[in-house]
């Protein structure tokens, strides 16, 4: 490659500071350092973290920032010490890392890596050690992977290498928002055969927990959201009843428990509202019940009558779907190329990086469930 080793300069959207719409800029690019791989970016997402990063976060020194972290690329060249990747490479960036080496990947237990930018930088949601600069300034690298950019690096603990014949521009979701769902359900939740779910909230993080729901042999499938829109896509992942919570004139947990007798088996909550992580844990069936936080918010506290839990139920959250990345990531583009999982029906959406400020607008009316970015050929 006639670019390795060198600085890249390219297009990249730059979110200067919170609130305000992202700029086109040109960037400068370092070659990646020890460990680390460049990747040039072929297409990314827009999820709901960028946004809540952009205008939801209390903590606002994750500025200047390259968003984006659902995205798919090509290795345009590799570090020093790096021999499982080489130009040419299809992968997938990973905005939780897997070392294999930290206690936390060394146990099945969980799938939180200890060398994550999560781990120490989840405040500013960023990962400071950047590879970015732009008119002078480093511009942090948003969730350690930075894909509203041209090329990123990143550390080779947080990529995955992909199936060749990979299309990019779909399988970029399984960086994020669909391999988040599609986990909390069949890994964290652990839905059962037979079971009765409720999913609260139909981005593509729900409609993908809706997948899971459906994949793990659920009966019943409540799909709850306050934008009936999204009911006719829901129908295709597997949801079989659909509820509006402002439909009723009493809790959506009350009219739940009174179709269930009871309440659900599972409930996923994919909103990142305190108040729905509370009506999910309540909609749970006592005994049994298992309520699962995977919307993001670190804004608020939440709260809970302690009989909930008393009377059995239990309450858990999951980053990334429970899914050891590294690991996981290349076998679900695998169970994706073999018709397991769906992934083009959460497209709705395509655009440049040019288009990314339309996109973000369209991901905060309602109006889309993915927007597909496609940044380079
Ligand atoms: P999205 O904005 O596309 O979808 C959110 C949905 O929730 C929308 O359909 C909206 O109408 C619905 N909603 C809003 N208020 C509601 C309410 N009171 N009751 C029911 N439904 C309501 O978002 P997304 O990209 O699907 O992401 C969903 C959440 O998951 C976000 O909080 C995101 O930050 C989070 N997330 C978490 C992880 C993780 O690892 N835990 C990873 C990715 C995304
Ligand atoms: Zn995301």
């Amino acid at each position: 490659m006639a670019t390795a080793g060198k600085v890249i300069k390219c297009r990249a959207a730059v979110a200067w500071e919170p609130n305000v719409p992202l700029m086109m800029e040109e960037i400068e690019v370092a070659p990646p350092q020890e460990g680390e791989i460049r990747i040039k970016v072929v297409a990314t997402g827009v999820c709901h973290t960028d946004l809540y990063h952009l205008f939801e976060g209390k903590d606002k020194r994750g500025f200047p920032t390259v968003l984006g972290h659902e995205g798919a690329g090509v290795v345009e060249s590799v570090g020093p010490g790096v021999t499982a990747f080489k130009p040419g490479d299809k992968v997938i960036p990973l905005f939780l890392s897997q070392c294999g080496e930290c206690k936390f990947c060394k146990c099945p237990k969980t799938n939180l890596c200890d060398c994550s930018w999560s781990s120490k930088y989840h405040d500013i949601m960023s990962d400071p050690t950047t590879r970015f600069t732009c008119r002078g300034r480093p511009i942090l690298q948003f969730m350690g992977t930075s894909t509203f950019a041209e090329y990123t690096v990143i550390n080779q603990i947080a990529v995955a290498k992909i199936l060749d014949d990979a299309p990019l521009d779909r399988v970029c979701l399984l960086g994020c928002g669909i391999s988040t769902g599609y986990g909390a359900a069949v890994n964290t939740a652990g839905v059962t055969p037979g079971s009765v779910c409720a999913v609260f909230g139909l981005g593509a993080v729900g409609l993908a927990a809706v997948m899971g729901c459906k994949n793990a042999g659920a009966s019943r499938i409540f799909a709850v959201d306050i934008n009936e829109q999204k009911f006719e896509k829901a129908k295709v992942f597997g949801a079989t009843d659909f509820l509006n919570p402002k439909a009723y004139n009493k809790p959506v947990s009350e009219v739940l428990a009174e179709m269930t007798n009871g309440g659900v088996d599972f409930s996923l909550e994919c909103v990142g509202n305190t108040e729905v992580m509370r009506t999910a844990l309540e909609s749970c069936v006592k005994g049994w019940g298992v309520s699962v936080l995977v919307g993001w918010t670190d804004v608020k506290d939440f709260s809970a009558r302690p009989i909930q839990l008393i009377s059995g139920k239990t309450w858990k959250g999951s980053l990334f779907g429970g899914f050891k990345s590294k690991d996981s990531v290349p076998k679900l583009v695998h169970d994706y190329m073999t018709g397991k999982i769906k992934l083009d029906e959460f497209i709705t959406h395509k655009m440049t990086l040019e288009q990314v400020n339309d996109a973000i607008s369209l991901m905060k009316t309602g109006d889309c469930i993915r927007c597909i970015l496609n940044i380079s050929k």
